[in-house]
């Protein structure tokens, strides 16, 4: 006979009672699709290493957004790509009245008031050196001139319009100059501030770096993203931003960080937190359908799945325009 106890499957048996048992399941709202805004405004440029995603013209925003919008998009990050201008070593133009993030913000604003548009925030982009704060001699992080200029471009963009400012760069202290930033412009209840504060120094960026074009060009980014191995460091760096000011906190990459995932959900648990599913994973996930590993749907399914189980409330995702699609089939 076997014990009343040991019987399980009897709650999951159907495809209802099997959506049951996730304590929440994946919503339109809880994506946020990360963008990335050439300076060229007709541009709309295939990148060959992040299947389906393209760098955008300001031009062409309102075709490309306006059918997600319809099919539930919420929110955007957009990412500026200065493909022509010239870069220096304090990152002067991440700000430019006239750079891509700043017209792409009011232009979003003006054509779709219901989206919620967020910003990275960092200067790598827009630096020679292509590291993502302001360098002494040595070619090291002088944190507080990069701290002070990291503030101040998150106000220009929430001056612009950004409801959220979302600073990648790793500096210690953005968060509190942020913070204090957006309060003395007026905008502390304007402007949403995420944090990217478990943000790991991972192989799974190659394919953003391709696409943004900000590759340091010299040495690597250790001394300021965290070491894969450092739990602690994490749940500290999230302690941190939680006590500086973060209204919500993110977690980089996110598939193999199941676990900060987890530790954010309780150490930061009156926080919506985030993660992002990051270019690596999501070239990974469409590489292993290709080679007929899985399928592609079931496996996105799959990661985003484990992310929300973890603790996550907010994805940041290539695979957004997919999930409108998927979601309502
Ligand atoms: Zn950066």
């Amino acid at each position: 006979m076997t014990d009343i106890s040991s019987i399980l499957q009897g709650g999951y048996q159907h495809p209802v009672s099997r959506a049951w048992q996730s304590k929440r399941q994946l919503t339109k709202s809880m994506l946020m699709y990360p963008i990335f805004i050439s300076d060229d405004p007709d541009a709309e440029e295939v990148m060959t290493t992040l299947p389906g995603q393209r760098r955008w013209g300001v031009n062409k925003l309102e075709n490309f957004i306006g059918p997600l919008v319809k099919k539930g998009l919420a929110s955007v990050i957009l990412f500026g790509v200065p493909m022509k201008v010239q870069k220096d070593p304090r990152g002067t133009l991440a700000d430019d009245p006239e750079g891509p993030v700043i017209l792409a913000v009011k232009k979003l604003r003006e054509l779709f008031p219901s989206l919620f548009i967020a910003c990275d925030v960092c200067l790598c982009e827009y630096t020679s050196h292509g590291h993502c704060g302001i360098l002494h001699d040595d070619g090291t992080i002088n944190t507080p001139p990069s701290v002070a200029r990291i503030a101040e471009v998150a106000v220009n963009y929430a001056k612009a319009g950004a409801h959220c400012v979302a600073p990648s760069d790793m500096m210690d202290g953005r968060i509190k100059a942020i913070k204090q930033g957006l309060i003395d412009a007026g905008l502390g209840n304007k402007c949403t501030l995420m944090s990217y504060s478990a943000k790991f120094a991972s192989s799974l960026y190659g394919p953003f770096r391709d696409a943004v074009l900000s590759a340091p060009s010299f040495g690597d980014r250790k001394c300021y993203q965290l070491p894969p191995t450092a739990k602690g460091l994490a749940r500290r760096a999230i302690q941190r931003d939680t006590a500086e000011g973060a209204d919500i906190i993110m977690v980089k990459p996110a598939l193999p960080y199941l676990d900060i995932i987890s530790d954010a959900a309780q150490v930061a648990a009156d926080h919506p937190i985030a993660c992002y599913q990051v270019s690596g994973e999501f070239a990974m996930v469409h590489a292993g359908a290709r080679a007929g590993v899985y399928d592609l749907r079931t496996m996105a399914f799959e990661t985003v799945e484990s992310m929300i189980r973890a603790g996550a409330t907010i994805i940041l995702t290539y695979f957004t325009p997919d999930f409108l699609d998927w979601l309502d089939q």
